[in-house]
């Protein structure tokens, strides 16, 4: 957010609503790079990867997206999050967007996220 500031500053429209609408893309795309760097994401691709791309729970095609938004295994500690938040996520742009604009909801998708992960990783060694 900081970063995102500094840019507008930067800029000689930094005022105007179509430059703060533009960096805020830019912020977004930041994010999605770092989300999509992340050990944890990484990990759970090759875990998705080792069951032949379908959830251990339900069958559907495995995705990120899935797991964090669909998937019913998951369902106590999504309405969890939800009631900690206040907010449903709808798609991984529009939580990617909620966690940017409050730090607050980030740590908490983060804390659902890595709960979600670590419970998942050992479910699928002990179905292997
Ligand atoms: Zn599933």
């Amino acid at each position: 957010m900081v970063e995102e500031r500094t840019r507008l500053h930067q800029r000689r429209d930094g005022g105007t609503s179509e430059a703060k609408k533009e960096e805020r893309e830019t912020t977004l795309q930041l994010w999605q790079r770092k989300w999509e760097n992340t050990q944890e994401v990484a990990q759970w691709k090759k875990i998705g990867k080792s069951i032949d791309d379908n959830c251990i729970y339900c069958g559907k095609r495995d995705t990120v997206e899935h797991t964090v938004l669909d998937c019913k295994r998951w369902q106590a500690e999504r309405s969890q999050l939800k009631s900690q938040v206040g907010k449903e996520m709808q798609s991984v742009t529009n939580m990617i967007n909620l966690m940017v604009e409050h730090s607050g909801i980030w740590k908490e998708v983060h804390r659902y996220i890595r709960d979600v992960m670590s419970k998942k990783e050992k479910e699928t060694r002990q179905r292997n």
